[in-house]
């Protein structure tokens, strides 16, 4: 096991963790930048490191690129040894990182309810179907619906019409009036009305439906049809792709591993962006969920205050208003209705890695309860798809996740570390 020692260790190459391991150097410090995947981008920006495709990218990719900052890609965090000895692991074995402070910008995920069909072959999480249309996945000539709730409907919708896939409906939950309240609210965010105004354009011709969600998804051994409920209708479509999402939820397992406060499901910080453990700054999504521009603006701040740079300036202190205005409205407007709590039956599965139903788990108290008398949220994702479901679908608190945070092999915690490459303090 090889041992690297750095000042301030950045998790996460996303957004948020790319601004603040180039602002932590820029700032007099060393940053040491550990993703994952295997290279920086995030969710937003995957595949971009080569070839960068808006002004943002540009600009944060070349900084990156430029800066001394020292990155190891296809590593994933999985425990902490001790205070300050982060574990990492990947297909080419593990990582010791000894730090004295750190940045935590590990994003969020898509959430996904379950509804009767949900875990046919052709049932796909939206994001999840975006990102595998990026790495090259087929739809040329597939018809697909996309629904749920959220701007990323859009975003996803819209990749795959370019990959050449016959979009056949983008059904959004919110209700009209939301929708143009929020998008009333984009006025005075220009930048973000002229992507919606952009997006829009490029699905010209595609149905866009308010008030409207999958109520189930039919087929044999594939997907093959949809009912979706379109106001007070309900409507089949034969389809051979759906792509389904309900809005994004905050990674915070880090966080409730290092036991930083937590509420609403997202990590709690200051102006700084530190948590309330010391030394531990959080940036970007894990923090709630508000867009690109929050996530710079915040790994650009907790970069620079986990390198002693504490002012902020007055711009990145509006620029962080703004935003939060932004992140606000998002979840105002695109609140996620109260039928979507019924749509599935007992029989439908809610655990997919153990196999456990919605009847099972209803009748439980909370997540440790459900954990303790089905083993709902104990297999492979360890909970990261159906916690945040639960939570939504009968209030349970998210249950604390156990070290390590993924599968890992033995050697991870045995073999003795070899040190590598150490970074002087500055
Ligand atoms: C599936 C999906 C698709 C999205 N697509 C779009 C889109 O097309 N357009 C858009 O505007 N927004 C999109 N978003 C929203 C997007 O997440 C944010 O706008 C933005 O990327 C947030 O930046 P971030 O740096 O906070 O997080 P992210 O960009 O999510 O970056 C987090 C990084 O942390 C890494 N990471 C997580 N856990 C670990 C760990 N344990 N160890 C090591 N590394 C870890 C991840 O690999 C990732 O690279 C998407 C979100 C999701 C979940």
């Amino acid at each position: 096991m090889r041992e690297l020692r750095t000042e301030i260790l950045v998790i996460g190459a996303g957004p948020a963790g790319i601004a603040a391991a180039v602002s932590a150097e820029r700032a007099g410090a060393r940053a040491l930048l550990v993703d994952m995947q295997s290279e920086p981008g995030g969710q937003v920006w995957r595949g971009q490191w080569d070839k960068p495709t808006n002004r943002q990218s540009r600009r944060w990719i070349a900084a990156l690129r430029q800066s001394p900052v020292e990155c190891r890609y296809g590593l994933r965090l999985v425990d902490f040894a001790a205070p300050g000895l982060a574990v990492f692991d990947g297909p080419d074995g593990s990582l010791r990182v000894r730090c004295e402070r750190l940045v935590v910008a590990t994003g969020a995920r898509e959430r996904l309810l379950p509804f009767p069909g949900w875990t046919l072959p052709g049932v796909f999480g939206a994001g999840g179907l975006q990102v595998l249309v990026k790495n090259g996945w087929p739809v040329a000539g597939k018809r697909v619906v996309v629904a749920g709730s959220g701007p990323l409907l859009l975003a996803a919708a819209s990749s795959l019409r370019a990959a050449g896939a016959q979009v056949l409906l983008v059904a959004e939950q919110a209700a009209a009036a939301d929708l143009a309240r929020f998008a009333a609210r984009l006025a005075s965010h220009p930048a973000k009305l002229v992507q919606a105004a952009a997006l829009r354009l490029r699905l010209a011709g595609v149905p866009y439906r308010s008030s409207a969600w999958v109520e189930r998804a039919d087929g044999d051994e594939q997907l093959r049809s949809v009912r979706l409920r379109i106001g007070r209708y309900s409507e089949r479509l034969d389809c051979d792709a759906l792509a389904v999402g309900f809005g994004l939820v905050p990674n915070i397992e880090i966080a409730q591993l290092l036991g930083c406060t937590l509420a609403d499901g997202a990590v709690v910080v200051d102006e700084q962006q530190h948590s309330s453990v010391a030394g531990i700054y959080f940036a970007g999504e894990a923090c709630g969920i508000g867009g690109v521009d929050q996530a710079l603006i915040q790994g650009e701040i907790a970069g620079r205050a986990a390198a002693g740079s504490a002012r902020l300036s007055f711009g990145l202190r509006r620029a962080r208003a703004r935003s939060e205005r932004f992140a606000r409205a998002l979840d105002r407007h695109f609140t996620l209705r109260d039928e979507l709590r019924h749509l599935a039956a007992a029989d439908t599965v809610l655990c997919r890695c153990e196999n456990v139903g919605y009847g099972a788990a209803q009748v439980c108290r909370s997540q440790r309860d459900a954990r303790l008398q089905t083993r709902l949220g104990m297999g492979h994702c360890q909970g990261r798809v159906c916690g945040a479901a639960c939570a939504f679908l009968f209030g349970w608190d998210a249950a604390t996740p156990r070290p390590p945070l993924a599968p890992v092999p033995l050697s991870c915690f045995t073999a003795s570390p070899t040190e590598e490459n150490p970074q002087e303090s500055p």
